[in-house]
């Protein structure tokens, strides 16, 4: 059982707070990622102001981080893996079955806070149980249990800190663009707020135009600076 730190909400108006928490040995479906970075979503924030009965909260889903253990169950990764987290799905539903995991039936039962299925604690504070299993993850914290069906195994070398938005931001603002928007090459896009899911959006909408990302990522790097006041992106 992993002693370590974690980011806990105590109330919805309340700021967090770092506690010295403990997190379960994997159950059999379970991975027990040592995180290396995580991305902070305004869903975090959304979920910490939402209602004040059910604390201590531990938040967090856009993890990175390397497997320290597996459940007996637990195939597709292995302790020494580099992994990126996400959002849970369950696979067999009828928008799972069609590769629709984002639109997956059971997703809200799957990713919301809360304990194990049979009601046990995957962390506790002080002897005292935190909900967490946050889109099956939790990931402001030290140690985070996760499943197969939300680790995705990356490449050994992958910087854990660009990789973790990947887990939601990242995707999020892509797909959208990508799955929803679906620019051609002379649409005018807007962007409104340029962090994780912005700035995918951009870049997404950027290989339906051919223009190398880097101009782009210099541009709007200037602009967030203040070095540039006007939006300089147009095309
Ligand atoms: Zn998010
Ligand atoms: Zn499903």
């Amino acid at each position: 059982m992993p002693a370590t730190s974690a980011v806990l909400s105590y109330g919805p108006q309340d700021p967090f707070v770092v506690a010295d928490v403990d997190v379960d040995d994997p159950r059999q479906d379970e991975i027990l990622v040592r995180i290396e970075a995580s991305g902070v979503c305004h869903t975090d924030l959304v979920n910490r102001g939402a209602g004040d009965r059910d604390r201590p909260v531990l938040l967090g889903h856009e993890g990175a981080g390397v497997v320290e253990a597996v459940g007996v169950q637990i195939r597709s990764v292995q302790p020494g893996d580099r992994v990126v987290l996400s959002f849970r799905h369950c696979g067999t539903c009828a928008n799972c079955r069609v590769q629709r995991p984002a639109y997956c039936r059971k997703a809200a039962r799957l990713n919301h806070f809360g304990a194990r299925a049979d009601g046990t604690p995957r962390v506790t504070v002080g002897g005292v149980p935190v909900l967490d299993g946050f889109f099956g993850q939790s990931s402001l914290a030290g140690y985070a249990l996760a499943h197969e069906d939300n680790t995705v195994v990356v490449d050994p070398g992958t910087d854990p800190v660009i990789a973790a938005p990947l887990g939601c931001g990242f995707q999020t603002g892509a797909g959208a663009v990508l799955n929803v928007l679906r620019p051609r090459p002379d649409s005018a896009l807007a962007v409104f707020g340029a962090g994780a899911v912005g700035l995918a959006g951009v870049l997404a909408a950027l290989d339906t135009t051919g223009r190398p990302h880097a101009d782009v990522a210099d541009a709007l790097a200037r602009q967030h600076s203040g070095e540039v006041v006007k939006p300089v992106l147009t095309w």
